[in-house]
């Protein structure tokens, strides 16, 4: 059985005997509602009715979720530091040295760069400043909110943002200051309030919103440009 709601959205309904609860899943772009064998239609359309701005939102992220182009660290090639882009300009002969210098980005290698050195030469730029900043942000935050964490670290972690221990010890993956300020503030201010309460409850998030209003739209933001963060 195929389903076509509101004229764009094209849904397989497949019954099994297999299953007793219904499940949604959507594979590069097509849905399949599984469903157990007995269910009426009036219910299955119920269902998906009921779940449809649930799959509008998933196929968007997953169409989003395009991996970026791979880097090639050349001069031209446009990073973005805080949400804002620079030109990469790569001068041969000068010392390992990295500058943010009138919207470029400046790297300078040996005559003769071995392969990586431009890359190495960034990513310890970046998570230099990485650290500064987060510190900074995250000392203010607490000033703010009335906590103190124990101790600030960036990482390189590859699939989260940023944790914080019961001993108060907060880390962050240095790649967020890749996202604009409000993003950075929002993963700070999401781990700080893990000091006040550490789950994901409503107090939580009550916690969260009182600081950054809209931090549904940056957790949406990070959800659609994870992959993108990267040098
Ligand atoms: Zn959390």
């Amino acid at each position: 059985m195929n389903l076509t709601l509101d004229n764009d959205l094209s849904i397989e309904v497949v019954r099994t005997n297999r299953k007793k609860t219904a499940s949604i899943k959507i594979v590069d772009g097509s849905v399949q509602v599984i469903v157990p064998q007995n269910l009426s239609d009036a219910r299955v359309e119920e269902l998906i009715q009921k779940r449809t701005p649930w799959i509008r939102r998933k196929l968007r992220e997953q169409s989003q979720a395009v991996l970026p182009k791979p880097k090639e660290y050349v001069s031209g090639e446009s990073f973005t530091y805080l949400g804002r882009n620079y030109r990469l300009k790569v001068l041969r002969g000068n010392d390992q040295e990295v500058k943010l210098k009138g919207g470029y980005l400046e790297v300078g290698v040996s005559k003769k760069p071995k392969e990586g050195d431009i890359r190495n030469a960034l990513v310890e730029w970046y998570e230099e400043h990485a650290l500064d900043r987060l510190i900074e942000k995250t000392n203010r935050y607490a000033k703010i909110m009335g906590v103190t964490p124990n101790s600030i670290v960036a990482r390189d972690y590859k699939s989260r943002w940023g944790s914080c221990s019961s001993k108060g010890d907060v880390s962050y993956n240095w790649r967020i200051i890749i996202a604009p300020h409000h993003i950075v503030d929002y993963v700070v201010v999401h781990e700080l309030c893990h000091l006040k309460h550490p789950n994901h409850s409503p107090a939580y998030w009550k916690s969260v919103k009182s600081e950054i209003p809209d931090y549904e739209v940056c957790r949406q933001w990070l959800k659609e440009h994870a992959l993108e963060l990267v040098i």
